[in-house]
């Protein structure tokens, strides 16, 4: 039986079609970025007037907290915010104060490209943020800024690192976005700059996300073959999974300078252990990151649906859920973008 609202416990385990537990909440705060990376925003696409959504149309931190409360319990104990980029969004420390304030939810996240994090770091930690996973695709200027968009400032983001640190919210992980021909030749010196330093470094394949990323095949650098490049400079070793449905393959440094991870999408799906849903900021519930549609949950949420219903439609949705759209993705397909499906910006990785 489902515990009380009273009782929450997150002990309930609500699982899908495909068996998987309901684990992890990304909530998308808004869809607003003060990047342009062109593998999310390309700024042809995403220009100046371009209609992000409004703010009435935006969920509330009230409407966002009942439903984290909902997906606490039936089994969500980690919370990962984003966006757009989140800290965009000056009252996030009330929100993460809310959110950290949820019986069961036991890992908060925010996933940031961190240009704004130095002076909103400490605030974070003291409203209950547990820990920032920081984008930082290349450590060399020039190649950084063309990935941002022509909008990062590579001093900043490695202030708002320092300033995550001394907040304490670490471990910090950097996203890495791989791209050949754009930054592959510049992971390695990544790499090295961060070995030793405590942060995680995690080489994400580049995803066809959406349909305006201008995703192509021959852009996208197997872990495999990355693995094998790290591999001839340090000598790494396999590390056991820190819990089911992690999404990287972690690898320590044969030499005791810390870990490294692989997030192979597109090569070696993982779509078996998926327990993510995504919440979008305009409150649409996706069960997969390359989902077509979502549920409207602003809809229950606007014509008072109380947290029984809301319980009721939430898990619905995950026990019916049989996604794994990596497992069978056709390439060409992919290529061709035949398939409608959300852009990463709304739906927040
Ligand atoms: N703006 C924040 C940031 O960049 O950290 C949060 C939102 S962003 C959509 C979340 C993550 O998705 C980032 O780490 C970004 O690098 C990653 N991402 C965006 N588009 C991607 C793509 N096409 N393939 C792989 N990762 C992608
Ligand atoms: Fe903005 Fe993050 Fe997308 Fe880059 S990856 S455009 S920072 S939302
Ligand atoms: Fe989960 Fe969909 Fe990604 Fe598979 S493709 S791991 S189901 S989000």
């Amino acid at each position: 039986m489902r515990p009380s609202p009273e009782s929450e416990t997150a002990d309930a385990v609500t699982r899908d079609a495909l068996q998987r537990p309901l684990h992890d909440l990304r909530i998308s705060v808004l869809d607003q970025c003060n990047f342009r990376c062109p593998y999310c925003m390309p700024e042809d696409e995403f220009h100046d007037g371009y209609e992000f959504l409004r703010r009435s149309q935006r969920l509330s931190y009230d409407e966002i907290l009942k439903i984290a409360r909902v997906a606490a319990r039936l089994g969500v104990s980690k919370i990962r915010l984003t966006g757009g980029e989140p800290l965009l969004d000056r009252n996030l420390p009330d929100l993460i104060e809310g959110l950290a304030a949820i019986p069961g939810v036991d890992d908060l996240a925010l996933t940031t490209n961190a240009m704004l994090l130095a002076p909103a770091a400490e605030r974070l930690a003291q409203a209950g943020l547990h820990r920032v996973t920081i984008s930082l695709d290349s450590l060399d200027e020039g190649v950084f800024r063309h990935m941002s968009g022509g909008r990062g400032d590579l001093a900043r983001v490695l202030d708002g690192l320092a300033a995550a640190e001394e907040a304490g919210l670490d471990p910090i992980k950097i996203n890495v976005v791989v791209q050949r021909g754009v930054n592959d030749h510049t992971v390695l010196g990544l790499l090295g700059h961060f070995r030793g330093t405590g942060r995680i470094v995690r080489l994400i394949e580049f995803m066809d996300v959406g349909n305006r990323n201008g995703w192509r095949a021959d852009l996208v650098v197997p872990s495999r073959e990355l693995l094998s490049r790290v591999q001839r400079r340090w000598p790494l070793r396999r590390l056991d999974r820190n819990y089911p449905g992690e999404v990287a393959r972690r690898y320590a440094y044969v030499d005791g300078q810390g870990e490294i991870g692989f997030i192979s999408s597109v090569t070696e799906p993982f779509c078996g252990d998926c327990s993510r849903a995504r919440l979008s900021a305009d409150g649409m519930l996706y069960t997969c990151l390359f989902a077509s549609r979502g549920i409207d949950l602003r809809e229950s949420l606007r014509s008072n649906a109380d947290d029984e219903e809301l319980t009721e439609i939430l898990e619905q949705i995950w026990m019916q859920c049989a996604d794994r759209y990596s497992e069978l993705r056709r390439p060409e397909l992919a290529e061709a973008h035949v398939l409608r499906k959300v852009e990463m910006y709304r739906i927040g990785g």
